[in-house]
């Protein structure tokens, strides 16, 4: 997607250890016109595929994933990092964050993600998989199916987008940043 490449070669910050930062148009300040576009790429990415709901986790994936939700007119539901009290028959799985370096629970309700769902995953980004695996595993455990998983940047040099891609997950990520070594991004 040319827009996006564009943009993360003129505003996106590189950082020690392969990360990425794009805090002025997705991950803090957010420019909704360039997240419409984003979201309508999804759309015509996944077209004809079975989908349902949109599911994704907080807090960077709500904003491409309810742009995507309103153009399909989809109910969008985000996985939560913190377990609340009140949540009715909840699913919970393990998830390891690559950029805090450290394990925690996530969780969703059943009555929201459920075995009539045909799920598609939108995503901030794809980097070694986990919050994707974590994600694989909820929708298993709901008995739901996953349709397709959208991120909308892929890093090509961690394994995450191989390790789906092998399990036959219909992904489509929107740029593929294929490497981040000197502080250069080169975008395939
Ligand atoms: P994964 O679970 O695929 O290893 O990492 C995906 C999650 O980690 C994303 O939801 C995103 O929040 C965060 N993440 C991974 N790599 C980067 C990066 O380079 N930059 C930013 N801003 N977030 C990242």
């Amino acid at each position: 997607m040319d827009a996006l490449k564009k943009r993360i070669l003129q505003d996106g910050k590189c950082f020690e250890g392969g990360i990425l930062k794009v805090d002025s148009f997705i991950n803090h300040q957010m420019d909704p016109m360039l997240m419409h576009q984003i979201a309508q790429e999804f759309v015509n990415r996944f077209k004809g595929v079975k989908i349902n709901k949109i599911v994704t986790i907080e807090a960077s994936g709500i904003a491409p994933a309810i742009m995507v939700g309103f153009i399909m007119q989809l109910p969008v539901v985000f996985v939560k990092k913190k377990q609340p009290k009140t949540m009715e028959n909840m699913l919970t799985t393990t998830v390891h964050s690559f950029t805090k370096d450290r394990d925690y629970t996530v969780c969703i309700s059943n009555n929201f993600l459920t075995a009539e769902d045909h799920v598609l995953f939108v995503d901030d980004f794809l980097a070694n998989g986990n919050a994707s695996l974590g994600m694989i595993d909820l929708i298993k455990q709901a008995g739901a199916t996953l349709s397709g998983m959208g991120f909308v940047i892929e890093k090509a040099f961690q394994n995450g987008g191989k390790i789906l891609r092998e399990k036959g997950v219909h992904v489509e990520s929107l740029a593929i940043i294929e490497d981040l070594s000197n502080c250069e991004i080169k975008i395939r």
